[in-house]
C-alpha cells in the first residue's frame, strides 16, 4: 500500500501573505493563489483515506478543502477529519489549528494528539486547549522524544528533540517511517548534534528554510533569529545532496526564494536542493 506525504503547508507560520505585511511578495500573493504558501503542515495518507496531520495550522480549513480534492482523502468514511495529529511544538503556526477541532467546529471525538509530554501539559492547563481535552475532541498521547508514535499499523513516526527557540514547549523533529525527515523549525543546524547523522539516515529530507540570508531582515540581531540561513543549510549538507532528496520548507514571507524564479531558487536548485511547493506529494 502507498502511503503519501502531502505538503498542505510551505509557508513559515503567518504563511505568504503573512498578515499585516506589505512586502512586493505578499502584494503578489495577494493577487495570484499560485503564490500562496500555508502555514507550515503536512499530511500522511494512504489509499485506505487514513490520514496523519503533522501540526495543525492556522490554515487548516484551506488546507482540508485542498486534501479533499484527493479521491483517496475524500473518500474517507470516519467521523474525525484525520486518525491523529503530531504536534511539534506550540509556535502558533503549528498548533492554533486545533482550535478548529472544538464544539464550535468538527467536535471532534478523542482526536488522537501525539506531542511532547512539555506540550501536553501545556495544553491541559491552558485556555482555550484544556476545553479540548475536558471535553474528549482529543486525547492527549504524550510521546517522549525519541519514542517511536505507530498511528496505524505499518506507519511509524520516530520523533526526536531539537533544539529552537522554547518559551512554552520544546520541539520535535520528526522521521516518518524512517523515510522522510521533518524538520520545520530549528535554530541552527551547528545547535543539533545529530544534524547530519539524521540526514544521512533519510532519502528524503525537509529542512527548516526559514530565511535565505540576514539580507533580508535588516536592524534585526542576527542573535535573535533561531532558525538556519538557507546560506547555512547549502554549506551544511551541500555534500550529501547527492543520492538523496533535500527539500527545502518553511519560508517566510520575506524569503526570496518563494519566487521559483528569483535568483535565490535558482541558486538553491543548482546546489542540489529542493524547494517545496503547496500540495506537493512524496510516495514513500
Ligand atoms: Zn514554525
Ligand atoms: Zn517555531
Amino acid at each position: 500500500m502507498a502511503t503519501r506525504v502531502i505538503v498542505l503547508g510551505s509557508g513559515q507560520d503567518g504563511g505568504l501573505p503573512q498578515f499585516g505585511a506589505r512586502m512586493a511578495a505578499d502584494t503578489a500573493a495577494r493577487l495570484d493563489p499560485l503564490a500562496v504558501r500555508l502555514g507550515p503542515s503536512l499530511a500522511v495518507l494512504d489509499d485506505t483515506g487514513r490520514c496523519l496531520l503533522i501540526d495543525a495550522s492556522p490554515d487548516i480549513k484551506e488546507q482540508e478543502s485542498r486534501l479533499l480534492r484527493l479521491p483517496a482523502y475524500a473518500a474517507r468514511k470516519a467521523a474525525n477529519p484525520f486518525d491523529g495529529v503530531i504536534l511539534t511544538h506550540a509556535h502558533m503556526g503549528h498548533y492554533v489549528g486545533l482550535a478548529h477541532f472544538g464544539r464550535e467546529a468538527a467536535h471532534t471525538h478523542q482526536l488522537p494528539v501525539w506531542c511532547t509530554p512539555d506540550m501536553a501539559a501545556f495544553l491541559r492547563k491552558h485556555a482555550p486547549w484544556e476545553q479540548l481535552v475536558a471535553l474528549k475532541n482529543i486525547a492527549l498521547h504524550p510521546a517522549a522524544p525519541d519514542s517511536v508514535i505507530e498511528p496505524w499499523p505499518g506507519l511509524k513516526i520516530r520523533v526526536f528533540a531539537v533544539p529552537h527557540r522554547g518559551e512554552y514547549t520544546d520541539t520535535l523533529g520528526l522521521s516518518i517511517n524512517e523515510k522522510l525527515l521533518y524538520v520545520p523549525d530549528i535554530d541552527g543546524w551547528q545547535h543539533w548534534a545529530h544534524a547530519r547523522t539524521e540526514v544521512a539516515r533519510h532519502a528524503l529530507c525537509l529542512l527548516d528554510a526559514t530565511f535565505f540570508s540576514p539580507a533580508e531582515i535588516p536592524g534585526r540581531d542576527l542573535k535573535e533569529i533561531s532558525h538556519p540561513f538557507i546560506e547555512d543549510t547549502l554549506r551544511a549538507f551541500g555534500d550529501m545532496a547527492k543520492g538523496r532528496r533535500l527539500v527545502l520548507t518553511h519560508f517566510n514571507h520575506s524569503n526570496p526564494v518563494c519566487d521559483p524564479g528569483s535568483p535565490q531558487a535558482r541558486a538553491v536548485l543548482g546546489a542540489g536542493f529542493e524547494l517545496a511547493a503547496e500540495m506537493q506529494e512524496f510516495t514513500l
